[in-house]
Parts: structure tokens; C-alpha cells; sequence
């Protein structure tokens, strides 16, 4: 049996940031909200199986993934906590959905009526004014909920990320069907409408991204720090001369002898094309700025700064979420859940 390749690109994943993070959303939730975790596309592309893994033991019992792919995935890991179907049910799920320990959110009148007669645990999506998934509030009064086993009454804020009057227009639209619809608990909150306040957080918030290092307002600075560190090994260095053409189109032309350094990442790792001549890599503190433009498997690195650098040494480049989101235009969403396949992720703590 052949061994195992080399990997020349790896995610160094640290679980107590991860962990610290979540304690301080819980703590900001209030002593009155339980916290739960969104851990859909693969616990936002860190490897969802060791995320439940770590906020399973740090005391999370409300757990999110999209579909019942996802859900499938995860059912070992999730021993003692709730998992919730945030993308619901079709017709073609019932059979997996009944026998699974998962929940669904019901997100239609249709999705009630498919739901009634199993009896089982189910949380409830009303759409608060976001048109996107979630019963339209016009609907709920011709609802029959008899029947229903109703956890959690759920809906999404869809701007919680800026200071709108359509956050608190949500909230009253929330709050208009509390007396209509039975209901356990009651949850709102994402991530940014954490941050928005103790009016928001009810009985159950569910962060996502500021688990993994985002920073969606400005209030979770200092609370939220960064879960994972790129680490991508340099193929080759090379000399250049003043006036020499970098990379694909040559959108780069030197203007001083420099050294180069080829490292092994590139737009199919999720490092998109939006970072050509704009990112920074990092060899200890030296920075790194990229050259020219983003190939499919390779960057090119000014190393100017770290000018002993050879061939199979490491250079770092530590996901901080809002600084990466301005260098390439890329959401912090977009960042992580593009990470890809590639990486060998390595989890400390
Ligand atoms: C993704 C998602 C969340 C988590 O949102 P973040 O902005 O990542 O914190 C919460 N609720 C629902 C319904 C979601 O789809």
C-alpha cells in the first residue's frame, strides 16, 4: 500500500478560538437565550464534523445545517443535541427526514401539511419581510396547527449587518405571530443580530459566521478572533529584474530587481482572482504581497521582505476575515465556505 501524498496547502484550524468565539456570542446573547451554531456548507468550510465536535463539548446543544445531506453527514456527532433542517422539506425527503433524528424547518403551508401526521419535532420559519424562505405572515392566521409538535418559532433577519429600520420592522413582524402559533422557543438572531441587542436574542440565537472568525458589526471586535491560518508551501523562487512580466497577462511588470517566490494555492483553493496584486501573505511577520495575478494552482509572492525563503518553506496567511473581504471584494461568507477540497485541515486544541 502506497503512502499517503504530501499536502502542500493546509487550514490549521484552532478549536479553542473557535470555542472562545461561540462562549462570547452566548455570553452576548444574554443570560436568557440559549446559543446554537449554523454549521451548513461543512460548518462554513472548517470541517463541520470537528465544529460539532468542539461546541458539543463546550456545552452548544442547537445545532443548523442546510439539508438532509448535511444532516446524514453529521448524525454521529451530534449525540444529545438538536439538529435543524434549515432548507426544510420536499415530498422526496419524508422518508429520510421521519427516520432521521433531525428536524426540519417547516418552511410553507405545504411543508405543515407534509409534516402534521408524522407527530414529530419540527421548528417553524416564519418570513419576517426578507422573501426568502419562510411562511409569508398573510398566511399564518388560515394555518391549522393542530397536530404540530412545534420546538422552536424561527425567523431571519436579512440586513442585521447594517443599521436599518427594516431590523426592528422584522422584529415587530416576529412578534405579531407569537400568540398564533405555538411554540417551545423562540429564535431570531444570526450573527450580526446578536450584535443588534437583548431584544433580539429571545430563547435561542443562531450564529454562524462569527463562530469562524467573521466580523460582521463593528460590536464583535475584540470578542471575535480568527479560526484558521492558510499555510501554503513555496515550489520554486526566482530572481527577477526590473522591467520582468509577472504571471498570467502580465498585469504586473517590475519596477526593481526583487526575489519571487511560486506558492502552492491558488483560485480553485478559494483564493479568487479578486486578490491579483492586491493580497498579502505572510512569512512570520514579514508580509508578502502578491504579484500579478491569481492562478488556478499557483500565486507568485514579492519576498522581498523575507528574502532567505526557499523552496518547501511555509508561508502563512491568517483568515482575518474583514481585512481579506476588503483586499478581494469577497464577502467573509464567500472567503470560507470557497475554501475548497485541498486543504489538509489540521485541528489544535
Ligand atoms: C446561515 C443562517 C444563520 C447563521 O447566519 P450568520 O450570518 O452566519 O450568523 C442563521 N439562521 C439562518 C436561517 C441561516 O440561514
Amino acid at each position: 500500500m502506497a503512502d499517503e501524498p504530501h499536502t502542500p496547502l493546509r487550514l490549521s484550524l484552532d478549536g479553542s478560538a473557535l470555542v472562545e468565539n461561540w462562549r462570547n456570542l452566548a455570553a452576548l446573547s444574554g443570560p436568557h437565550a440559549a446559543c446554537g451554531a449554523a454549521i451548513k456548507a461543512d460548518g462554513y468550510g472548517l470541517g463541520a464534523c470537528e465544529v460539532v465536535t468542539h461546541l458539543a463539548s463546550a456545552g452548544c446543544k442547537d445545532f443548523f445545517a442546510a439539508n438532509w445531506q448535511e444532516a446524514h453527514e453529521l448524525a454521529p456527532y451530534l449525540v444529545g443535541a438538536s439538529l435543524t433542517v434549515l432548507n426544510g422539506i420536499l415530498p422526496e425527503d419524508m422518508p429520510f427526514a421521519i427516520a432521521s433524528t433531525a428536524k426540519p424547518m417547516l418552511n410553507s403551508p405545504e411543508q405543515v401539511e407534509l409534516w402534521r401526521g408524522t407527530g414529530l419535532p419540527c421548528d417553524i420559519m416564519i418570513d419576517s419581510g426578507m422573501n426568502r424562505l419562510g411562511i409569508n405572515l398573510d398566511d399564518v392566521p388560515g394555518i391549522n396547527w393542530d397536530g404540530l409538535n412545534i420546538d422552536v418559532l424561527s425567523s431571519h433577519l436579512a440586513s442585521a449587518d447594517e443599521d436599518v429600520v427594516q431590523n426592528s420592522d422584522q422584529l415587530a413582524a416576529f412578534e405579531s405571530v407569537f400568540d398564533v402559533v405555538p411554540h417551545k422557543r423562540k429564535s431570531l438572531a444570526n450573527s450580526a443580530g446578536i450584535a443588534l441587542g437583548s431584544d433580539y436574542a429571545f430563547d435561542l440565537t443562531r450564529p454562524g459566521l462569527a463562530i469562524y472568525g467573521g466580523i460582521p458589526r463593528q460590536q464583535l471586535t475584540g470578542l471575535i478572533n480568527p479560526v484558521a491560518t492558510i499555510e501554503a508551501q513555496v515550489l520554486q523562487v526566482r530572481s527577477l529584474n526590473a522591467g520582468d512580466k509577472i504571471g498570467y497577462n502580465a498585469t504586473r511588470i517590475t519596477d526593481r530587481p526583487l526575489r519571487a517566490a511560486v506558492i502552492a494555492i491558488g483560485y480553485a483553493d478559494g483564493y479568487l482572482r479578486g486578490y491579483s496584486n492586491a493580497g498579502i501573505f505572510y512569512s512570520n511577520s514579514s508580509a508578502l504581497p502578491v504579484l500579478g495575478r491569481v492562478s488556478m494552482d499557483l500565486v507568485i509572492l514579492d519576498i522581498s521582505g523575507a528574502s532567505d525563503l526557499s523552496e518547501g518553506d511555509w508561508v502563512q496567511l491568517p483568515l482575518d476575515l474583514p481585512t481579506l473581504s476588503r483586499q478581494s471584494g469577497l464577502s467573509q461568507y464567500e472567503i470560507l465556505t470557497g475554501l475548497g477540497q485541498r486543504y489538509q485541515r489540521n485541528w489544535r486544541n
